[in-house]
């Protein structure tokens, strides 16, 4: 039998936590191995802003350009718009500026400025997608996908991690560190015995406990529903009803935060329903994914 793989750093965990970790190693050229049990990056949505601190790493990288380019079309306002429902009256609008103007913007401004790399609302899934294919082209990183880290064992000089690729394989692999960036529910956290503190949610009515997360496909709501200034953050709220449809890519696809769902009943028809009720108009809806999610 062959001994294990061996690695510098070993990173459980490939999200954008685990891919930026390995990216800054090798800014440093300290080789590692990302495992992931994913096979491929996430497709659905989930985090929509990378604060002026998170751009700022990706400038260090070299990467925060391309990064810039993704999500919303540049012009795009970023305005987190409020309605009662969305064909009818608006409550308030908090006005932010599109990408282009807000990069003018930080060009003009002294060079003592806080940051040239100011926010950037652009989804996790699109970002992610990014930063494994700029990973695949580092020859340091070896990137692990399909490989869940089963077990890990702590040695005088090493730390053993048991692997299982899709095909139930075992592959052991030796590393002089292993890093947990495996996510809220972190296999390496519960197996070093590291527990949460605190209350789990804020039991709120709205967006404060256990809600639905959905990707839409809503091809007409800019043309048809939202013929006014575009935002980035639409929410609805009446006596029936409260949500909030984020845009992704300035045209068809959204995000779609909602408590008014029950999160382990619903599914594409009364989610595409809810939408059509907070439009108050008919209109298309394909609800590419749905599932549970606590807002934190
Ligand atoms: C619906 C939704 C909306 C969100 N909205 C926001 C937001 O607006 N703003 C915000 O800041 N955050 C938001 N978040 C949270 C944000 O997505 C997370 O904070 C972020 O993904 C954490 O990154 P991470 O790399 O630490 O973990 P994750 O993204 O969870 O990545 C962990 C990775 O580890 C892998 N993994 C887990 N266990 C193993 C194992 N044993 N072996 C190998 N691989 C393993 C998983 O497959 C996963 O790819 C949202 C999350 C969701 C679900």
């Amino acid at each position: 039998m062959n001994g294990p793989t061996r690695t510098p750093v070993a990173i459980v965990g490939g999200g954008p936590v685990g891919l930026m970790l390995a990216l800054l190693l090798d800014r440093h050229g300290v080789p590692c191995t990302v495992f992931d049990t994913a096979e491929a990056p996430h497709r659905t949505p989930r985090g929509n802003t990378h604060n002026a601190r998170t751009m700022e790493h990706y400038r260090r990288l070299g990467i925060a350009t391309p990064i810039r380019a993704l999500g919303l079309p540049g012009e795009h306002p970023t305005d987190i718009a409020y309605f009662t429902r969305y064909n009818g009256h608006e409550l308030s609008r908090l006005p932010l500026p599109s990408r282009n103007t807000r990069m003018r913007r930080t060009g003009r401004a002294p060079a003592t400025d806080q940051t040239p790399e100011p926010v950037h609302r652009a989804n996790q899934m699109y970002v992610e997608r990014f930063l494994a294919e700029h990973v695949r082209t580092r020859p340091r990183i070896t990137l692990r996908l399909g490989r869940t880290v089963t077990g890990l064992r702590q040695e005088a000089d090493r730390v053993t991690l048991r692997t299982e690729d899709s095909a139930g394989r075992v592959h052991d692999v030796a590393a002089s560190y292993a890093v947990g960036c495996d996510g809220g529910r972190s296999f390496v956290r519960r197996t070093l015995g590291v527990h949460y503190e605190g209350p789990g949610s804020l039991g709120q009515e709205v967006l404060g406990r256990r809600a639905t997360a959905a990707h839409l496909r809503l091809p007409t709501f800019h043309r048809d529903v939202m013929t006014g200034t575009r935002a980035w953050s639409y929410w609805a709220f009446n006596s029936a009803l409260a949500m909030n449809l984020i845009a992704l890519n300035g045209e068809d696809e959204f995000f779609l935060l909602t408590s008014s769902a029950d999160p382990d009943r619903t599914g594409p028809g009364p989610l595409a329903d809810l939408v059509r009720r907070a439009a108050g108009t008919p209109l298309p809806v394909e609800v590419l994914d749905h599932r549970p999610w606590t807002p934190g």
